[in-house]
């Protein structure tokens, strides 16, 4: 007998070498063995007459094998064998098989699965007796990803085996659907249906049972934070409310978004609980302002904040700004280079995710985290043995759906900076069909031409070009890179992307900081909130690759120092879906409305971009399942308070761990 948590080490069938195999992809127990779900399946049910075999295509045939024999070329081995059945007979054809020659035997009725070649042959085919529960014919047979490196007979011959002896105790989650007179499939049931369905239609049913209890553990995680949170201290607070609450030093006047958000956080930070804030609002809301005034106070207050940002660029400009903005605040910026080495006079210490290992002596009363984008979900599993923690602000321009809100963002709050400072001209947007490439590069000359100190970015999904087929045709910059220059003699044309050194990096940022560089090919590591003044025009290459809410943040690159500003889409692939699609974001400028839309064209993972898929990540479920959203969010209020799921750990991101830190 098996149970969900059997060790797969106690599993007949697995040894040594195949459980260390899965243990390093994670796959310790037998529910986690069960949850690598097929890809997809074959229907194997229907057995063909041998006489209508249709060529090309996987058939099923019932019958006798007779004639097994074995040839050797070089190191190869063939098998072949004749297979009869009242209507005729056909080839069997294998190679490197010998184990098949001396399985099959000739009274024996058997069912084959395999493909119709030419020449009434079947190729590979699997054969099984007939009278024997099939694993591999005769039925809908699954197929598993390959990052097992176990071979397809082999997963769906253990998964038979563990589903054969699988006992599932009561599932609270179940008892719960059944008083809901939900038609969702118990556990077990969903289990079996999903490797082994009588009817592809059963799966997606089985799915949703499985994606059910994936939403309700991340929903209670997030409960069971927030009231662990709750139970925490912070390490420092404000204790009485500065006047004016925003410095003089600052040389605009605050939007009213900004300022309620400000107020928001001051009076969370007077709270000996700690924070757990999110800070959203469109890119070029003016978030910075928000998060420095808080941190302004409390380093005042004589309390060190950390601010974490998602890439070094990001960090030395926030720097910079907030330098400017807050002159008597001391800065300090963190590289992995330079170690702090001790704690010293209260500061604002800026960095990226190295600053994570020095909080310790950081010691901060508030850690900010900029743009990023796998919070929330589990910052709260991480809290749990420190006594007094840091307040926690997270700054995002990506919309969330009130729907996810509600459900997976319930431990935290939030603050909108839903108001761009006044005078801000949205960015003019157009879909560029190819054939006008050439007149828009002449635009863009005349352009710069007529305004000299503009600054062009052209933004590509790739960095070089893909050896993929299907991928082929997407932009990269460097390619790019070499035919801008080409397109714009006597320009000053730069190249910025990932997989440059930092040193090359730096030239490329500081060219542009000093308008050295005119154009700059690059790739969406500009979308993470590098602020250039001057940049008025940015072009996107391939840019049906984005997401609507992806393609507003670069677009939000651009324009921000009031002028007017221009963003020029080019589609790589003619799709009329993604041109719509596009033509969409000409029309629209609100964040939470284009990622409301992205969520319903393309689902969830599309809100976060290709690679901030931490966020996203969920493995059954999609966020654009509002009506399972709902169940999960009351199966999570009545379940037992004690309730976790069995099958379902949402692991702790490697962000969380710095509160717990
Ligand atoms: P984001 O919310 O995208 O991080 P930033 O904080 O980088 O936005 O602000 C965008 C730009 O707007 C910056 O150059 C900033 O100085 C400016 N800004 C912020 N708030 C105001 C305001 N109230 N009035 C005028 N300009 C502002
Ligand atoms: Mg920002």
């Amino acid at each position: 007998m098996y149970y969900l948590s059997t060790p797969l080490t106690d599993v007949q069938g697995i040894g040594a070498v195949t459980a260390k195999k899965l243990a390093s992809i994670d796959i310790h127990t037998v529910s986690d063995f069960l949850l690598i779900l097929p890809l997809r399946y074959d229907d194997r049910s229907q057995h063909t007459a041998i006489d209508s075999l249709p060529l090309g295509e996987v058939a099923t045939i019932t019958g006798y094998i007779t004639d097994a024999k074995q040839f050797r070329k070089g190191k190869r081995t063939f098998q072949s064998a004749t297979a009869h059945d009242e209507t005729g007979s056909i080839k069997l054809q294998w190679f490197n098989n010998p184990y098949i020659i001396s399985q099959v035997q000739p009274e024996v009725l058997y069912t084959i699965s395999g493909k119709v070649g030419k020449y009434q042959t079947l190729v590979q085919p699997t054969i099984e007796k007939v009278g024997q529960e099939g694993i591999h014919t005769g039925r809908i047979v699954p197929f598993y990803t390959s990052t097992t490196r176990m071979p397809q007979g082999t997963t769906r011959r253990l998964a038979h085996h563990i589903l054969k002896q699988l006992a599932v105790e009561t599932q609270p989650l179940d008892e719960y659907l059944h008083t809901q007179h939900s038609t969702l499939p118990d556990l077990l049931t969903a289990l079996k249906i999903l490797h082994f369905p009588d009817q592809e239609n059963d799966v997606s049913e089985a799915k949703k049972r499985i994606a059910l209890e994936e939403f309700v553990q991340i929903a209670r995680q997030g409960r069971v934070g927030k009231e662990e949170w709750s139970d925490k201290a912070s390490v420092g607070q404000i204790h009485t409310q500065p006047q004016p609450i925003v410095p003089a030093s600052i040389p605009f006047a605050p939007t009213n978004a900004q300022e309620r958000s400000i107020q928001e956080i001051m009076h969370d930070l007077g709270r000996t609980t700690p924070m757990n804030r999110l800070l959203i609002g469109d890119v070029g809301s003016g978030k910075t302002v928000v998060a420095g005034t808080a941190a302004y106070h409390l380093v005042r207050a004589g309390h060190s904040v950390a601010l974490i940002a998602p890439t070094k660029l990001l960090a030395t400009q926030h720097t910079e700004t907030l330098r400017s903005l807050f002159p008597d605040m001391e800065v300090a910026v963190l590289t992995s280079t330079r170690a702090l080495k001790e704690a010293s006079t209260p500061r604002l210490v800026v960095g990226t995710h190295s600053v994570i290992n020095q909080l310790e002596t950081i010691s901060p009363a508030l850690v900010i985290y900029d743009e990023q984008h796998r919070f929330g979900v589990l910052h709260r599993s991480t809290v749990m043995d420190k006594k007094t923690i840091p307040h926690t602000l997270t700054m995002t321009a990506t919309p969330i759906p009130r729907s996810m809100m509600l459900t997976l963002f319930s431990h935290l709050s939030v603050s909108h900076v839903d108001e761009l400072p006044r005078g801000r001209k949205p960015t003019t947007t157009w879909v560029v069909p190819e054939q006008k490439r050439a007149d828009s590069y002449q635009w863009i000359k005349n352009q710069l031409k007529t305004n000299p100190d503009w600054q062009v970015l052209i933004v590509c999904p790739f960095v070089n070009p893909s050896e993929a087929e299907h991928t082929a045709h997407v932009a990269n910059a460097v390619e790019t890179h070499k035919h801008i220059q080409s397109a714009f003699p006597g320009y000053t044309v730069g190249l910025l992307h990932g997989q440059q050194t930092k040193k090359e990096q730096k030239t490329s940022i500081t060219a542009m900081f000093q308008k050295d560089t005119q154009i700059l090919v690059t790739t969406p590591i500009v979308e993470v909130g590098v602020d250039l003044p001057q940049a008025s025009i940015i072009i996107i290459e391939s840019a049906e690759r984005f997401g609507l809410a992806s393609l507003h943040q670069l677009r939000g690159r651009v324009g921000r120092a009031g002028s007017e500003s221009y963003c020029l889409l080019f589609v790589s692939k003619k799709s009329g879906e993604a041109t719509k699609r596009l033509r969409y974001i000409t029309t629209h400028h609100n964040g939470s409305e284009l990622a409301q839309k992205d969520l319903e064209m393309r689902g969830a993972g599309s809100l976060f971009g290709t690679e901030q898929s931490g966020f996203a990540g969920l493995r059954f479920a999609s966020w654009s399942n509002i009506e399972l959203l709902k169940l999960a969010q009351h199966a999570d209020e009545v379940l037992p308070k004690q309730w976790s799921s069995e099958i379902i750990s949402i692991a702790p991101s490697a962000d969380t761990q710095v509160v717990a830190n």
